[in-house]
């Protein structure tokens, strides 16, 4: 069977190894020209994303290149000491290269410059997909990894809700190493209105920080359309200028280097049509309050390569790919909205609510991240 994964993001090559061991020949198709080398942020990995990645025999390399973080409980103040579980936190740009390698060396094609603009499913079974430059490549099944804006699930179900932007938008530092330390993660916390600050040192002196800010201006985010880290700074300054000094200096010191529009995608009713279907956030883009995005897409991926080695015909593998993966899905989405709006209010009621009840929702949510990140799909 072969497979056209569309998207080499961090699903892609993730499902292309799982695949893989199920005796799948898979190729990874991707729009950009080239691997990008500059897409920054940090990312934390949970620890059921960890356990597929060590499946998949990833696992080492992202902890030789990330370290460890510890996700504390949170307290209307900020972090408490009651630690929750441990993350690997890691550049996003480095974990997408290792899962990238790692599908390279297990001889799995990634071809460049392939933007997906149709797709057609004969009768008779199998896919045709068309690309930007003209090409058309052929396979027994389609997998769209190709993230929140997918074009697969425009071209496969066109009729389906368009993610919605929240409003808030991540911009982050780079990360900095050696940075003397208390010996264990230590955060400092800031909140406005509606914006929030957030730095971490961790025990081993790696430090970021992160703003997440109440931004209603959409941008247009090309390769040289993104507003510019002298944008950001302006914005933070003015968004903190009441903030402890500490802060301010935090981030005149180690200024912007990556920021991320946060979209959110409505629960789809279908994640597949004929011999094609969506994985990671082209199926269930979530706001990043658990951080569990891609952890998602990597549960997606090792159960979809089970189903497949399961079943004889893409349907009712499809099918029960589905069955098995949305509710959960759609509760992990649900629930890290439910955290974003309490820990970042915008509207009068949900001020209101946070005023009132964040001492009792704020242990509710903690306890559904942990429950989230302790969970375990089966894996080949
Ligand atoms: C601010 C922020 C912080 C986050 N933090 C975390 C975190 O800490 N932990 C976590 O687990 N998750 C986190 N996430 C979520 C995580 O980034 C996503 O869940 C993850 O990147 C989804 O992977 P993906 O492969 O589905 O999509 P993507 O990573 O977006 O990759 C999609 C790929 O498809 C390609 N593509 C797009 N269109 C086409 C086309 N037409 N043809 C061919 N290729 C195409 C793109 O170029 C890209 O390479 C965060 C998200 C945000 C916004």
């Amino acid at each position: 069977m072969k497979a056209l994964i569309i998207g080499c993001g961090m699903v892609g090559p993730a499902a292309a190894l799982a695949l893989r061991r199920t005796g799948v020949d898979p190729v990874i198709l991707e729009k950009a020209a080239g691997p990008r080398e500059s897409t920054g942020g940090i990312l934390n990995f949970p620890p059921n994303g960890m356990a597929i990645l060590d499946a998949l025999s990833c696992g080492p390399r992202i902890r030789h290149n990330g370290y460890v973080k510890v996700r504390y409980a949170d307290d209307k103040r900020g972090a408490t000491d009651r630690p929750l579980y441990p993350f690997i936190a890691i550049r996003r740009n480095v974990a997408a290269r290792v899962l990238r390698e790692a599908a390279t060396e297990a001889g799995i094609p990634v071809e460049f410059g392939k933007e997906l603009t149709g797709i057609h499913l004969p009768a008779a079974g199998g896919v045709e997909a068309r690309f930007h430059d003209g090409t058309t490549v052929t396979g027994d099944v389609l997998l769209g990894c190709d993230g929140v804006h997918s074009a697969t699930r425009r071209l496969l179900l066109p009729n389906t809700p368009k993610p919605r932007y929240t409003k808030r938008t991540y911009v982050t530092s780079r990360l900095q190493t050696g940075v003397p330390s208390a010996g264990r993660d230590s955060r400092l916390t800031y909140r406005t209105a509606a914006s929030s600050f957030i730095s971490n040192v961790s025990a081993t002196g790696n430090a970021f920080w992160t703003a997440i800010l109440y931004h209603p201006t959409q941008f247009a985010v090309t390769q040289h359309g993104e507003p510019s880290p002298k944008y950001w700074s302006a914005i933070l300054e003015a968004e903190f200028g009441d903030a402890p000094a500490e802060i301010l200096r935090l981030i005149r010191q180690n200024p912007p280097a990556s920021s991320h529009q946060v979209y959110e995608l409505p629960p789809l009713s279908r994640w597949f049509s004929g011999s094609a279907c969506l994985l990671g956030d082209a199926a269930h883009a979530s706001t990043p309050y658990h951080a569990q995005g891609f952890a998602l897409g990597l549960e997606d991926a090792v159960t979809l390569a089970a189903c497949l080695k399961k079943h004889r015909g893409a349907g009712a593998a499809f099918m029960e790919y589905q069955s098995v993966r949305k509710a959960r899905c759609d509760y992990v989405v649900r629930s890290a909205r439910r955290a974003g709006w309490l820990r970042n209010p915008s509207t009068h009621t949900q001020k209101f609510i946070w005023k009132l009840f964040a001492q009792f929702y704020l242990p509710i949510l903690d306890a559904e991240a942990a429950r989230i990140a302790a969970h375990r799909v089966p894996v080949l």
